[in-house]
């Protein structure tokens, strides 16, 4: 009797532990389709940008969905209309590590005009980059109430842009990290014409706690851009490389938490540098992030001491080197970096909450 019930325990054990761990730490990738229903995107050449996008996005998946470690979240998975925030909040329930948004482009003053870009959220550079966003940005003006939404986020305006930046910031480095192993993708595998890694504004990232990118394939407007586009090879060729790159990136992920890298000899700093104190700031320098929660002993952070670690939503951040002044913080972060941080960024709070740097930076008295 006491044998059969050991027997039964051990069978039950092995019968939910092991799927419950693999769901913990399968690597969550949101698949955005742009656009959808009464939205279709642009119609350059008579091809409809919902349709193609759509196409690519889950072919992307099922190549991703291969990977038992990957799962694959589709904001849509048929021509349905999804409001920009709804896309941003699927990726954020499911607490995803990364967010990428499938689009093409379109200009009309010129069909030759041809070329595949990726974007991360950010100022736009020059006209033609607001443009394009503002383009991706104009679908709320097919939702109600859009204003309270997207909080008076007015999509003609280049001002409206910078409010929604900052939520992005801290993921600058990984969705430019991942925008350029696409871009890479597209222009050496493919032989795309290069229209860079670029920022500009797109409301569809602006509450994507996560690495996030938007993927301008090509031109419908273009001729051959458009058919090779709307073609079955075309479209197998731009979700592979799309697939490739996340692949990569996910590998540079994996090893980023692991991997120790031998600190670079200390250079004597030549000069003693001005403090430049914020009142009320506390500026720190995050090291890491993960699922994973790690004791902040300083063996497991290459002897940087002070490690503070921070719960938000399923990841846990680490912190070194709180302060107020921002000349140290500098100074921190560069010591995180030679320590092997190559990562490390400098974020700020006040009171508890996150705050941009760039504008904290800005109320410096001179
Ligand atoms: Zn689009």
């Amino acid at each position: 009797m006491k044998k059969a019930l050991v027997i039964l325990f051990i069978v039950g054990m092995i019968g939910f532990m092991p799927v419950k761990i693999n769901a913990q730490q399968q690597f969550k990738v949101v698949l955005d389709a742009g656009h959808g229903g009464t939205d279709p995107g642009n119609t350059g050449n008579g091809y409809l940008e919902k349709d193609i996008v759509l196409k690519i996005a889950l072919e992307v998946g099922d190549l991703l969905e291969k990977d038992k470690d990957i799962k694959v979240i589709y904001t849509r998975k048929d021509d349905t209309f999804i409001e920009l925030h709804e896309r941003g909040s699927i990726a954020h329930k499911a607490e995803a590590d990364l967010f990428v948004s499938i689009h093409c482009d379109s200009f009309e003053p010129n069909a030759k005009v041809f070329g595949a870009g990726t974007f991360v959220l950010g100022l736009h550079e020059n006209d033609r980059n607001f443009e394009i966003a503002k383009k991706e940005n104009s679908v709320i003006l097919l939702e109600d109430n859009y204003e309270q939404k997207y909080d008076g986020f007015d999509p003609n305006s280049p001002e409206s842009v910078i409010s929604i930046i900052m939520m992005q910031e801290e993921y600058l480095d990984q969705s430019l990290a991942l925008a350029s192993l696409i871009q890479n993708k597209f222009v050496g595998d493919l032989n795309r014409k290069d229209r860079k890694v670029k920022q500009a504004g797109f409301l569809v990232l602006r509450n994507t706690f996560m690495p996030s990118v938007l993927v301008e394939l090509g031109f419908l407007t273009n001729k051959k851009e458009g058919a090779f586009l709307n073609s079955k090879v075309g479209q197998q060729k731009m979700a592979k490389a799309i697939y490739d790159a996340i692949k990569t990136y996910k590998k540079q992920h994996d090893a980023n938490t692991v991997v120790e890298v031998k600190p670079k000899p200390k250079k004597p700093i030549a000069k003693a540098e001005k403090s430049r104190i914020f009142k009320g700031v506390d500026f720190k320098v995050q090291i890491a992030s993960g699922r994973k929660r790690v004791s902040t002993e300083s063996y497991n952070f290459k002897g940087l001491k002070g490690v503070e670690r921070i719960r938000i939503g399923a990841h846990h951040k680490y912190y070194y080197g709180k302060t107020s002044d921002y000349t140290e913080v500098k100074k921190a972060q560069k010591l995180a970096k030679e320590k092997g941080y190559v990562g490390a960024f400098v974020v700020a709070f006040r009171g508890g909450k996150k705050i941009s740097v760039h504008e904290i930076l800005k109320t410096e008295q001179k």
